[in-house]
Order: C-alpha cells, then sequence, then structure tokens
C-alpha cells in the first residue's frame, strides 16, 4: 500500500486546475468578486484528494505498537520470514488498514485490538507483494457472535464463519477470526479465504479467475484448477475438500494453504504454488518480492520457476 498514488495525485492536481480555472474565469467575468473564486474548487479538490495521503504519510512517521508487533511476530507466518525492511512496510499497511477500514461488532460482540489486527494482518499479507495495490471492495468489517446463513441470521445449521460481498461489508464470525492465526500452519484461515474472494469478484462474479489474471493466462488458469479441484475430489491434495465446492473456493481456499503452508504447497503442489507467487509478486516461504520483470503467471503456467 502506498501513501499515495502518483496517478491519483496527478488526477487531484488536474482537477483542481482546471475546474479551479474555469470558475476562476467566470468569476473574473460575471461576478463582483473576481477570479479569486477560483481558488475555492481548489482548496476543497485539494481538502479531499489529499486528505488520505495526508493521514498515510503521518501514520508512517509512526511505529507500530510493541505489543501488535509482537502478536504479528507469534502469529503471521509471513511476518516472520520478512526482513526488518519487509517488516517495517508490513507494520506500515497494518497502521493504514487499521486507520482506514472500519470494524464493527454484531449484538454484543465486542472488538478488541487483536480481532482487528487479525484482519489487518490478513491485508497486509496479500498486498505485501504488491505495493500499489489496494485491497478491492468496501472497508467495512463486521464480527458475527455464531455462525449465520444465506439470510445473515444465526441458527444451529448456519455454516457461514465468513461472507465477502462485491460491494458490502467483509463478514466474520469471531471465534473463526481467532482461530484464522492461533495456528498458523494448518492452512485454515477464514480471514485470509474471504480477504482472497475480493480479488475474484469481476463483472460476472466470484468464478474462480481472480480480475487481475491476464486474459492470456486465464484458459491455463482455469485447467490448472481443474486438475488440482480433480486431486482434492481423489483426496491426493494437500488442499480440504472445501476447495472442490467451486472455483471460486479454490482459489480462495488455496489462497489459505498459500500464506500457511508453502514449503508444503510448494513441495505438493509446484505449478500452483508458482501461479500464486506470480499472482500475489511474493514467495511467502522467505518473504522475497518478485521483480518487476520476473515471474509472470503464464511463465508460472508454462512451468518456468521464478527466480526466487
Ligand atoms: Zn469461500
Amino acid at each position: 500500500m502506498r501513501v499515495a498514488r502518483r496517478s491519483s495525485l496527478i488526477t487531484t492536481g488536474l482537477l483542481a486546475l482546471i475546474i479551479g480555472g474555469g470558475v476562476g474565469l467566470i468569476g473574473h467575468e460575471a461576478t463582483s468578486v473576481g477570479p479569486g473564486l477560483g481558488l475555492v474548487p481548489v482548496v476543497v479538490i485539494l481538502l479531499v484528494g489529499l486528505r488520505r495521503p495526508w493521514r498515510r504519510w503521518r501514520l508512517a512517521q509512526q511505529e507500530l505498537s510493541p505489543e501488535r508487533r509482537r502478536w504479528l511476530q507469534a502469529h503471521v507466518p509471513l511476518y516472520r520470514a520478512l526482513d526488518e525492511e519487509g517488516r517495517a512496510r508490513f507494520d506500515r499497511d497494518v497502521q493504514f488498514v487499521l486507520d482506514e477500514y472500519s470494524f464493527e461488532g454484531v449484538q454484543d460482540v465486542a472488538v478488541t485490538d487483536t480481532l482487528r489486527l487479525s484482519v489487518a494482518a490478513g491485508i497486509a499479507a496479500l498486498l505485501h507483494g504488491r505495493p500499489s495495490w489496494e485491497l478491492p471492495g468496501s472497508q467495512s468489517v463486521l464480527f458475527y457472535p455464531e455462525r449465520f446463513d444465506e439470510t445473515y441470521h444465526e441458527n444451529v445449521t448456519a455454516s457461514y464463519d465468513g461472507m465477502a460481498h462485491q460491494q458490502g461489508p467483509i463478514i466474520f464470525t469471531v471465534l473463526a477470526v481467532q482461530k484464522s492465526w492461533d495456528d498458523p500452519g494448518d492452512g485454515n484461515n477464514v480471514v485470509l479465504h474471504e480477504l482472497a474472494h475480493l480479488f475474484d469478484f469481476d463483472n460476472e462474479g466470484a468464478d474462480g479467475v481472480p480480475s487481475l489474471v491476464d486474459p492470456v493466462s486465464a484458459p491455463d488458469w482455469q485447467s490448472l484448477v481443474r486438475e488440482e479441484m480433480r486431486r482434492v475430489r481423489r483426496g491426493r491434495s494437500l488442499l480440504r475438500p472445501y476447495a472442490a465446492e467451486a472455483p471460486s473456493e479454490f482459489f480462495a481456499v488455496a489462497v489459505e494453504h498459500f500464506f500457511e503452508q508453502p514449503d508444503a504447497m510448494a513441495r505438493q503442489h509446484d505449478e500452483l504454488f508458482r501461479a500464486l507467487v506470480s499472482f500475489f509478486r511474493l514467495d511467502p516461504r522467505s518473504g522475497t518480492v518478485l521483480d518487476p520483470s520476473e515471474g509472470s503467471l503464464a511463465d508460472a503456467l508454462e512451468g518456468e520457476a521464478p527466480a526466487t
């Protein structure tokens, strides 16, 4: 996550210039205020457009608290693999998320710092290899006290521990979030799972082909997914059976294993592992971020190993 995107700074500047210039011209010709009128939209546009970069810049000057760093160190395998510079960037991303996302408890759920940190850690992990990315979707997170069903109600047969929406809040149950990072090597992490779905939403909904997969590589990716889903059905996969439910669930479950069991996945699912390394631009075993020139998805799907 960047403090500011150059493209959005340029857009803000141009917008301020064009609208400010236009209003200034009107002020000059049609009002007694004069061209100074153009300063009003300039100030408004700059205040709105620079608000987030300004907040992020200020946050980036601060250090994550020692308690939060200790928690990340104890619970997030990727964090442990990072060098000092990588951890500083991870810390910074966590701070951005904690500042920008809204976290709310449903019914009597108390939103603790650990719950917030658990979600922020998932976002920072998914974006670590792609510093220019932002997580798509809304910045609202809801914590439910118990499992819920399709209608968001809790009952004894409800089976959902989490749910992501294309344009709505990300929902988690408290227990599932707590379990996600309590045993970070079990390949089961509802936080990573639901966040992974957000990469998979496009115009046709979640279909197991993340919208950032280039169209040229999409058929090879889909055929890899079909093959890997067959392995899951035959019980010959590291991935848990739920991965065979649908291609979208396969992708989300694969992301969980990728970040929690990267060594085992690299050994047992070489091509899938390399595809995910390429997708996230990150080798979670070492915390190494790929160079832009290496490890394209097309190469990964053709069997060429990226130099990590
Ligand atoms: Zn899912």
